[in-house]
């Protein structure tokens, strides 16, 4: 499949008082087209931060510091905000933002908040785009006259639901969504998840889905990417990675989810914390807290290489 989203040697530090942050750090990757590519790790390790730099608009004080991101073919590092703004954020790469149920706008309605973006980049009218809208809403599974209510009068389902229409209104090639899931309860965690599969199948989409939540990644990728510290420490087959996780860190993780029928008595947790980005351990991230460090592991940083077809991890045991 084609690609659509080409990221090599990517960073994004964060130029804080009190040091420069390597939230993403030499991180690359390629998403096909139709295809759901899960971004795992801890809170903290740069899956958000990764988000926000795709889409062009890293938190300040972050600057994108080196590398590449082409979306659909086109270069956008180094694009002036106002190209970004007009020909690339929203209609090439769209991201549903962690809470952004919850910052819909509670004084205006639904349609309202919905057609602004229609009538700004596609110069329709007030009522094409009403129908745009519309027809979104019934895609993801609300009644069309959502249009004319406000965020206070639908629930935490409906609202998350709302915001995924919102993000495919300008038919982007690219979807980020992170933690979409996650405010919500288990029952509609699930109608979410179903919702996206349908939407891959439907629409074709090409999605990065970014998640804490390993157990839910199972269940939508295709493939999973890894993330330890600011760099992806395995990226494979989502079956691959997990029957057979290569990288320590990623085996821990696993280990760290509730299986069913399991006892909750036999699950494992990561000891430590994860590293301060200011000043991460030399060498290998993970060693200060990996069970298998070895001497070369403190002291050389190992790269990503192919352990199996299509099947990365950065670790000196393999
Ligand atoms: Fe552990 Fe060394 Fe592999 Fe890092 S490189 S995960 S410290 S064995
Ligand atoms: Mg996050």
């Amino acid at each position: 499949a084609k690609k659509v989203l080409e990221v090599k040697d990517l960073k994004m530090y964060y130029f804080a008082s009190r040091g420069v942050v390597k939230a993403v750090d030499s991180v690359s990757f390629d998403l096909h087209k139709g295809e759901v590519l899960g971004l795992a790790g801890e809170s903290g390790c740069g899956k958000s931060s990764l988000g926000f730099t795709l889409m062009g608009m890293p938190t300040a004080p972050g600057k994108i510091v080196g590398g590449s991101v082409k979306v659909d073919g086109r270069e956008i590092v180094g694009l002036p905000e106002d190209v970004l703004r007009k020909e690339i954020r929203w209609q090439k790469i769209a991201m549903i933002f962690q809470g952004a149920m919850n910052a819909l706008n509670p004084v205006y309605t639904i349609g309202y908040q919905m057609i602004e973006p229609l009538l700004y980049h596609k110069g329709m009218s007030k009522e094409e785009a009403l129908d745009k809208a519309q027809k979104y809403l019934e895609l993801v599974g609300l009644a069309p006259d959502i249009v004319y209510r406000y965020p206070h009068e639908l629930s935490g389902g409906m609202k998350q639901r709302v915001v995924i229409a919102m993000a495919l209104l300008l038919e982007p090639d690219v979807v980020i969504a992170d933690e979409p899931t996650t405010a919500l309860d288990v029952v509609v965690q699930a109608q979410i998840i179903n919702l996206m599969k349908k939407l891959k199948k439907e629409l074709g989409l090409s999605m990065i889905f970014i998640t804490h939540d390993l157990s839910i990644l199972a269940e939508i990728s295709d493939r999973v990417a890894i993330m330890y510290a600011g760099k992806i420490v395995e990226i494979g087959d989502s079956k691959k990675i997990y029957y057979e996780p290569a990288h320590p860190y990623t085996q821990k993780l696993l280990s760290a989810i509730p299986r069913l029928h399991e006892d909750v008595e036999k699950l494992e947790f990561i000891p430590g914390q994860p590293p301060n980005l200011i000043s991460p351990p030399t060498g290998c991230r993970f060693h200060p807290r990996c069970p298998f460090a070895m001497e070369v592991c403190r002291k050389q940083e190992p790269e990503l290489k192919e352990i199996d077809r299509d099947h990365y991890a950065a670790c000196w045991l393999l």
